[in-house]
């Protein structure tokens, strides 16, 4: 039974600044230990309900936070920049479940400790089917198209609650409370791992009432961009349709085209401030 783990780092426990997530902030090199033994907790967990392969997709940041030889149950490591399906690249329809550890809430999400989407200069918001979709709800996108079922989530309850919009069933492993989108009350590091751990267990034990994410096509996905420029820009990519002098949509049958078609979005916004 094949896991794929997409990883990001926000939604560790006790991570409320970008200084503790960012490479060369000082306090990064002991928060991607803490990051790490989150992951190696959802794998444990998986494994004792009897997965036996893991690839994790290194999701946050430059994509390249992880020692590999520290992650648990000999998991292939999937790492580094400009990947063509970025959280989500590695999947395919020969795994059998997603896992999505330390993810965290939508920009506009009220007070989730280091919110966003994908791109925090240029989008405000984004939707799918009309519903606000933080990354995990983008990302269950690919999950979708390959008919892979997601089944866990880690993070702040924020988190949890926009994941449950797009997968139902999820099992969620709730390691902090947001405070503000700086501070947030979160478990002790033991404690969130045996929650992950616990979680990821009963989610693989649940997999046969599992599902693919609950995304009807067609797919409307919506974007709310910070400035005009940033829609502008946009806008020239096939498939991307400006609605507003802020808004665009991307429209159609294929999930996976949508996710691949926002990620150029992401990428060329990325590039106008670069
Ligand atoms: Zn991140």
């Amino acid at each position: 039974m094949k896991i794929f783990i997409s990883s990001d780092m926000e939604g560790t426990a006790g991570v409320v600044d970008w200084d503790q997530c960012v490479i060369g902030g000082s306090q990064y090199p002991y928060y991607t230990d803490l990051l790490t033994g989150e992951i190696n907790a959802a794998i444990e967990g998986a494994a004792q309900a009897g997965a036996t392969e893991f690839l994790v997709n290194d999701a946050h940041s430059k994509m390249a936070n992880l020692k590999p030889d520290a992650l648990a149950g000999r998991a292939g490591y999937l790492s580094g920049r400009y990947k063509p399906m970025y959280m989500m690249q590695g999947l395919d329809e020969s795994f059998d479940a997603v896992f999505m550890v330390s993810y965290h809430g939508s920009m506009g999400s009220r007070g989730s400790v280091l919110s966003h989407t994908y791109f925090p200069t240029a989008f405000a918001e984004v939707t799918v089917n009309g519903v606000v979709a933080g990354e995990a709800g983008i990302n269950a996108l690919v999950a979708a198209a390959y008919r892979v079922p997601i089944v866990l989530v880690t993070g702040d309850a924020t988190t949890a609650e926009e994941t449950l919009r797009f997968c139902p069933r999820i099992e969620t492993a709730v390691v902090k409370k947001s405070v503000s989108r700086f501070a947030a009350e979160s478990l002790h590091p033991a404690a969130a791992r045996d929650l992950i751990r616990d979680r990821a267990r009963a989610a693989v034990e649940g997999l046969k009432e599992a599902g693919p994410p609950d995304i009807a096509l067609p797919v409307t996905l919506g974007i709310s961009f910070r400035s005009s420029d940033y829609c502008e820009l946009a806008a020239r990519i096939a498939g991307v349709e400006r609605t507003g002098d802020l808004s665009a949509t991307i429209v159609g049958d294929d999930p996976l085209r949508i996710y691949q078609t926002f990620i150029t979005v992401v990428l060329l916004c990325r590039g106008l401030v670069e």
